[in-house]
């Protein structure tokens, strides 16, 4: 039975019934056509055969003209009154079936992201817990040196801050879809907070070098939490999709009235063609099996949204000679300080 249901829904594709109710639909209304075309066929005739009883066509030809003319008129404005209806329903069906389509299409695409954001989380869950559990054990059962004790902290601290940035984003990113997170808004010194931000990321990681050139004393009006999750999310994907020992630039200017923060890696960059969908919520480069890197395809989503509720706006480039460039303009604010 489940079986039959899962092939007439089509698999993962359009479903079966809905193309079978569609196709119906349509031949009903063609031959409906077809139907009223004969019976106004019949009509007329009926009506001709009467008239030539009624009335007689030698010794009364001008009244028998006029209702001859009558008759066939009569059946002009039926042809065209039931095409002109069928016309019309047929393109109702049409439009009403294009729009079921693209959102049958949208639902399908969901909920595929959401089947491969499930595996990826589940992933990315237990992996960190897992080394957690592992380097806390290893520390009690041996006894290490300072080192190598050392060593496998900052490994702990590593995967506590990977999973700890998940799940801000998994929340987040519900409450924004259910509009329920409001930005706490206050004067932020922008230039302190991604100088401190580029420091910790950079004191945790050895894999990848940092630069930061940061135009001082650039404040903005906005929600501190949200600026620290956009900067690291962004610089996390950096690292993540950067090869080791290459560098990570963040920079923020000041053009043309607008603030500019730029991170650029010598990363594989992002092909011109997922440029836009990499921000869509779940969207991950590639799939599944042939993915290298972890993650749960929030990131970029949560980064657009945060950049978006500042007055802002996110793009990404080409970096040269390599990588990818991740743009942010944001507002010039100023306050007066005393
Ligand atoms: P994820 O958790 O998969 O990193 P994101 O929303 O942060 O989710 O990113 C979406 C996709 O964009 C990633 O799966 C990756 O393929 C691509 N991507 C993001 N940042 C970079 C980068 N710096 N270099 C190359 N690809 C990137």
């Amino acid at each position: 039975m489940r079986k039959l249901f899962r092939k007439m829904q089509g698999g993962k594709g359009i479903p079966f019934i809905y193309l079978f109710v569609l196709a119906y639909t349509i031949l009903a209304l063609l031959w409906w056509g077809v139907l009223l075309y004969n019976q106004s066929e019949q009509i007329t005739r009926f009506e001709k055969q009467n008239l030539v009883l009624r009335t007689d066509n030698i010794t009364h030809p001008a009244e028998y003209q006029q209702e001859l003319q009558r008759i066939e008129e009569t059946e002009k404005r039926r042809s065209f009154m039931f095409f002109s209806e069928g016309i019309i329903f047929l393109a109702i069906i049409i439009l009403g079936g294009f729009f079921v389509y693209r959102s049958i299409k949208n639902h399908i695409r969901l909920s595929q992201q959401q089947q491969n954001f499930m595996m990826a989380v589940t992933h990315e869950l237990k992996s960190p817990i897992a080394a957690v559990k592992l380097n806390l054990e290893t520390i009690r059962r041996h006894k290490l040196d300072e080192e190598k004790q050392q060593k496998l902290l900052d490994n702990t601290v590593r995967e506590t801050n990977r999973l700890d940035q998940l799940c801000n984003n998994i929340l987040l990113a519900s409450q924004m879809e259910t509009q329920r997170y409001q930005l706490f808004r206050e004067d932020v010194d922008f230039s302190a907070l991604l100088e401190i931000g580029v420091k910790e990321i950079q004191a945790r990681v050895s894999s990848h070098t940092i630069q930061a050139h940061i135009l001082p004393d650039v404040w903005l009006n906005g929600d501190k939490f949200m600026l620290q999750i956009l900067l690291s999310n962004l610089v996390e994907n950096a690292i993540k999709y950067a090869p080791k020992q290459t560098v990570i630039d963040v920079r923020l200017e000041e053009t043309a009235n607008q603030l500019k923060l730029s991170v650029r890696d010598e990363g594989p960059g992002i092909p011109a063609d997922e440029r836009e969908r990499i921000f869509l919520k779940f969207y991950r480069i590639g799939n599944e099996n042939t993915r290298k890197a972890k993650g749960s395809g929030l990131g970029l989503f949560l980064s657009r949204k945060i950049v978006q509720q500042h007055g802002g706006s996110i793009t990404v480039k080409d970096n040269t000679p390599a990588g990818a460039c991740f743009e942010i303009t944001l507002p010039v604010y100023s306050i007066q300080t005393v």
